[in-house]
């Protein structure tokens, strides 16, 4: 069975990667000169400076993705960190979010009454909301946004600031106004809740191009797929209730029984399904992601990462030879020019870490991602059923495609495993 997939990014290349394993022959359509999406690194030649677009933080209940690695044979490139957090606020110093790694889900009770940046009324709530969370709950009580949910579950203003909010900003890339909280929810169970691995942090040893975007590559050619780059997707042509052509700016693919889209949703609504279909495809709203990247003389930081407390400055990595430095939900900072950006860094990062000189700073890069990830909001419509009813042979993917999850490469990947089980499921039952 031969199988189209459109769009390289990791949804895209991780179907390519179960189907290929699957033995169906996969053509692989991407619209950029690049595979990777929103997931890239990028390479100067004249600077010989390699590095990703935004740090990529997996975590132990990527059930999916961890599956993929493991397929692709990038398993051993990934660092399981146990849960050790160190959050900074300028005035109180470091304070850890640890858990020791027996006596789960005793020691998350541990983890968060040793939280010393909320003071004890606040890791009490804390943790009687973890429990409600734990439990389970009428998910009526649900359908608002994560802050008002905070508040209606008697959080105090300091737990929300120090806690829930660097939870909510990290995960889902959105601001807690305008964040579900059902899909907070689930995050958090997913987590905390989906046994012991879940909550540890876990760091490619590479980069993004190496861990995945090769190692994809490599597998689906491997087993006879094809890969063709700077070939958008313009026209699907129907015939009969199913795609029969595929219009790309290069070609005209005919020779195929099956469709996998793995697009984001603008993407998706810009090709033409014959001028009958687009209707059922969501209109979202995107949130941005800024990346300052920091190249230095000496690099004085110890630990591998750090959350910051009460800036726009949220996280900063420590790779070594360069540091990055995340703000999520980035809305305000990426109107700023970069001269602005860096100066306000600067100020930042020597307010937190007095060990910090910007004198030692060789040479930084400023990524701008304007749609990094759509919002998670209550008002997201995320039906696609009626797009596939009226099309037997198209199955849709993309990390906006699984309501109950944020955008991530968990939900791209997990959307990949889906789209090619049903496929592998319907194609089994008519065999
Ligand atoms: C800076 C940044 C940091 C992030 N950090 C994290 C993180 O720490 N942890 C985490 O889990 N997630 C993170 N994410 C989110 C994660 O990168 C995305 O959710 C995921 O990569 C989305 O993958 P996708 O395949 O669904 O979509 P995309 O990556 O958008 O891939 C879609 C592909 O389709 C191609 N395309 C578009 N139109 C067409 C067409 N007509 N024809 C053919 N091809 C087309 C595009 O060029 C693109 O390559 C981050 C994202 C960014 C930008």
């Amino acid at each position: 069975m031969k199988i189209i997939v459109v769009g390289g990014g990791l949804s895209g290349l991780a179907a390519s990667v179960f189907l290929s394993e699957k033995g169906y022959k996969v053509t692989l359509l991407e619209a950029s000169p690049k595979l990777g999406g929103r997931a890239y690194t990028i390479f100067e030649p004249d600077s010989g400076l390699e590095f990703d677009n935004g740090q990529h933080l997996l975590m132990g209940c990527y059930k999916s993705t961890l599956r993929f690695l493991k397929l692709i044979g990038a398993e051993s490139e990934i660092e399981r960190l146990p849960l050790r957090v160190p959050f900074i606020k300028p005035d109180k110093g470091i304070s850890y979010l640890r858990a020791i790694d027996e006596f789960y889900p005793l020691n998350l009770i541990d983890a968060i009454t040793n939280f010393d940046a909320v003071n004890w009324k606040s890791r009490l709530r804390i943790l009687a909301l973890m429990l409600k969370i734990r439990i389970g709950e009428n998910d009526r009580e649900l359908n608002v946004s994560v802050s008002r949910w905070l508040k209606n579950n008697n959080q105090t203003d300091e737990a929300i600031e120090n806690f829930w909010k660097v939870l909510c900003v990290g995960a889902l890339n959105a601001d807690p106004e305008k964040a579900s909280a059902s899909v907070f929810k689930n995050v958090i169970k997913r987590i905390f809740f989906s046994g012991k691995e879940g909550y540890k942090f876990i760091l490619p040893r590479k980069n993004l191009r190496a861990m995945y975007i090769e190692k994809s590559k490599d597998f689906i050619l491997a087993k006879g797929g094809r890969i063709f780059l700077s070939d958008r997707v313009l026209e699907f042509r129907i015939d009969g209730g199913l795609i029969t052509k595929i219009v790309t700016a290069n070609n005209v693919y005919d020779d195929f029984d099956m469709v996998v889209t793995a697009l984001p949703a603008h993407a998706l609504s810009k090709i033409n399904f014959n001028g009958s279909l687009s209707s059922g495809i969501p209109s979202l709203e995107y949130s941005p992601i800024l990346n300052i990247h920091l190249f230095l003389e000496d690099n004085p930081f110890t630990e591998k990462y750090y959350a910051l407390l009460g800036t726009d400055y949220h996280w900063l990595f420590n790779h070594g030879k360069y540091l990055s430095i995340t703000s999520s939900s980035a809305g305000k900072l990426i109107k700023k020019n970069n001269a602005d950006l860096l100066s306000e860094l600067y100020s930042n990062l020597e307010l937190f870490f007095p060990i910090f000189n910007r004198k030692s700073v060789r040479s930084f890069r400023i990524i701008k991602e304007k749609r990094a990830t759509f919002v998670p909001s209550g008002e997201r419509l995320l039906n696609n059923t009626g797009i596939t009813a009226k099309v037997e042979n198209l199955f849709i993917g993309g990390d906006w495609t699984i309501p109950e999850l944020p955008a991530t490469i968990e939900s791209a990947v997990q959307s990949a495993e889906n789209v090619s089980l049903e496929i592998f499921n319907s194609t089994r039952v008519n065999d």
